[in-house]
């Protein structure tokens, strides 16, 4: 039998009392360990790390714990290539694949370890000046902004087990606030370990970070009201989170993070081959194929031009039918699997459904898999589907297919763009493509309210240009409505959601105590 990985709460490592749940291969099919939280007592786990660790990580200074975020970073880089053998191996991803997730953690995690250094010697944050309450300025209030006196519990996605607990945990721990995490069963492994070699190295203080693999069963019922909540998955889930008794009569703070069906849009004026339309083009066959199209973030709607409509069909497609799909661990091979049979099925059905309202105009199955047998590996080609009718469509808009799958629609005039951008009813990120900087510059502004990043690309940040689906630590990560609500990282703005705003009305003399 596989390893039992183990779980680690109350400032010591557990082990669940069950038969523990299955890690396997998605492309060799093999069992590799075993996740179980059976039987763990959560309450008193919680308690825990709401008590100990939180009073410990309460005491010291921002600039103190910016240095325990700088010294899990060394951990971190320490251990990486044992991170990039387990993503491999667990989620079937390529090395430039797992270096999102991988690098792309640590790098978050040095951005506030930075930011937090810059906070300096100081246990809480004041929000603006001091405003006078009395006519004579001798009465005032001062908003302050302090550690939640909480855990921090971070319910995860499958996609990106090592970035998507440093993305939260960086700005949890900095803001004070120990973390429990939770990581999806599928891919639990990267994450358990990298928590396991935090720990081990000693950095932080007992129970400041902790780990539950397996069942989610329990974790919310272990809520108090100080505490917060993270939640990064499918909106069907999210919507058992938000209806959860500790959620509702605890007004337990929780962030949201759900699916999103994004797009790429191309502005009118645009002639084919030109810049603009080539650096889309480029755009939307990477993010198809980038994780096997498995981020939140990815493009699943592609607006062009009418007129434009076959030539970005066939400059997609050209691009597409040159993705080597398979085994990551052969050199030749630019996309590697799905993380699941679950996922598997789950984006067969999705595609089978969206193919009832589209056409295809890039079969993903004539892909012929890469050292990889297609009876046992969750791999599959990119498909890419054209809808001329993107009104009646109505499922493109609303089925998001998590994987290699997106779909090109033709649009009349920029109003008409606009609007059926806006009916993926709030998506995580929206890139805009376009020469002239009015039009681009007016389309982001009619795009911000229902999106939680406009990503704008003109011909002269071709270079240097982040990427669509990338999130930058010093950008907002999340989106109104479909894509959950939720607002993550955007720099310091990160360390609002660990913070309890209090307005303190005194006099001059207390309130320079406070500054
Ligand atoms: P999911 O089924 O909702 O699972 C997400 C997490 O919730 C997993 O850790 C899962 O644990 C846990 N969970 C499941 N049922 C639960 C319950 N009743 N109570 C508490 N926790 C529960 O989502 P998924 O299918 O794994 O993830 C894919 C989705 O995530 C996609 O739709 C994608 O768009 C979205 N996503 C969004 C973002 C973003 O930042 N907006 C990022 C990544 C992914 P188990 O694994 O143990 O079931």
């Amino acid at each position: 039998m596989s390893e039992l990985l183990l779980n680690h709460l109350a400032g010591r490592p557990q082990a669940g009392s069950g038969p523990g749940t299955a890690l396997s291969d998605p492309v060799l099919g093999t069992e590799l360990a075993r996740v179980d939280a059976t039987g763990l007592d959560l309450r008193e786990g919680f308690a825990f790390v709401r008590e100990q660790a939180g009073a410990a990580l309460r005491a010291m200074t921002y600039a103190q714990r910016a240095a325990l975020l700088a010294s899990i970073v060394k951990v971190l880089q320490a251990n990486r290539d044992r991170y990039f053998e387990i993503s491999t191996a667990n989620s079937g991803t390529v090395k430039n694949d797992t270096a999102i997730d991988v690098d792309g953690g640590i790098y978050t995690l040095g951005f506030y370890a930075k930011l937090g250094a810059g906070l300096g010697e100081r246990r809480h944050l004041l929000d603006g000046e001091a405003v006078a309450l009395a006519r004579d300025g001798s009465f005032q209030s001062q908003h302050l902004l302090v550690p939640t006196r909480g855990v921090a519990l971070f319910i995860n996605a499958f996609n990106f087990p090592a970035w998507g607990l440093w993305e939260k945990a960086g700005p949890a721990l900095l803001s004070g606030v120990p973390v429990i995490v939770k990581p999806a069963t599928a891919t639990a492994w990267l994450t358990q370990r990298m928590v396991m070699d935090v720990i081990d190295a000693g950095i932080l203080p007992a129970g400041a970070l902790s780990v539950v693999c397996g069942s989610s069963a329990g974790l919310l019922d272990a809520l108090q009201p100080f505490d917060v909540v993270s939640f990064t998955g499918s909106a069907d889930t999210a919507a058992i989170l938000r209806s959860h008794p500790a959620i509702v009569r605890g007004a337990t703070r929780i962030n949201i993070e759900a699916d999103s069906v994004n797009s790429a849009l191309l502005l009118p004026g645009e002639a084919p081959g030109s810049d603009a339309f080539e650096l889309l083009v480029k755009e939307a066959a990477r993010e198809m194929t980038q994780k096997a199209g498995q981020k939140c973030t990815a493009i699943r709607r592609i607006f062009v031009p009418e007129a434009l409509y076959g030539a970005a069909a066939e400059a997609i497609s050209a691009r597409l039918a040159k993705t080597t799909v398979g085994n990551p661990r052969n050199e030749g091979v630019r996309m590697g699997s799905l993380v699941s049979r679950a996922q598997l099925a789950a984006v067969r059905e999705g595609l089978a459904m969206l193919q009832r309202h589209a056409q295809v105009l890039h079969e993903g199955a004539a892909h012929a898999l890469v050292d990889a047998d297609p009876a046992v590996a969750c791999c599959v080609g990119p498909t890419l589907l054209g809808a001329r009718d993107p009104d009646s469509t109505r499922a493109v808009h609303d089925v998001e297919v998590f994987g290699p799958v997106a779909t090109l629609l033709p649009y009349r005039d920029a109003a008409h763009a606009l609007a059926l951008v806006r009916r993926g009813q709030g998506s995580l990120v929206c890139s805009v493509y376009g020469s002239d900087p009015a039009a681009l510059g007016a389309a982001a502004r009619e795009l911000a309210d229902s999106h939680g990043r406009v990503h704008v690309v003109a011909p002269e940040v071709a270079a240097s240009h982040t990427g669509h689906g990338n999130v930058m630590p010093q950008s907002l990560h999340g989106g109104p409505g479909r894509a959950g609500g939720g607002e993550e990282l955007g720099g310091a703005r990160a360390l609002n959601f660990y913070h309890r705003r209090a307005a303190v009305q005194a006099g001059a003399g207390v309130q320079s105590t406070l500054a």
